[in-house]
């Protein structure tokens, strides 16, 4: 037997989705075995094989084919919503700017109007 606390059924008898409780039938002395019933009700089962065990959520969401590559680019995006990679971003040799606000940035700053700049021209040499 397993674990004999906070298994949750949803019981044959009442409808009710409730814990077992297990109890240890004896017969005389000897223990012969459990004696199953509704927390909420009280029913008696005949055998664990009565109990109609409540289903577990399955935990696992995702599968292999979800995890392709939209979510991966995704998260490469949200890693470089950086004012440098920004259209906005405006370097001078006096400072970094932010045409979009109108203020002083840093390259690594980020912000919620972030807009990627269109495949960065190489510097010219
Ligand atoms: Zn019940």
């Amino acid at each position: 037997m397993t674990e004999s606390k906070g298994i949750e059924i949803v019981c044959s008898a009442c409808g009710a989705e409730a814990l077992l409780l297990r109890a240890p039938r004896f017969e005389g002395l000897r223990k012969t075995g459990e004696i199953l019933t509704c927390a909420a009700c009280g029913h008696e089962y005949a055998s664990e094989a009565d109990v109609s065990f409540k289903a577990r959520p399955a935990l696992k969401v995702f599968t292999e084919a979800d995890r392709s590559a939209p979510v991966k680019v995704f998260r490469e995006g949200e890693a470089e919503r950086l004012c440098r990679h920004c259209v906005h971003y405006v370097v001078n040799p006096f400072m970094q700017w932010c045409g979009m606000h109108k203020k002083e940035v840093e390259a690594t700053d980020t912000c919620d109007r972030f807009k990627r700049r269109p495949d960065p021209k190489p510097p010219p040499l």
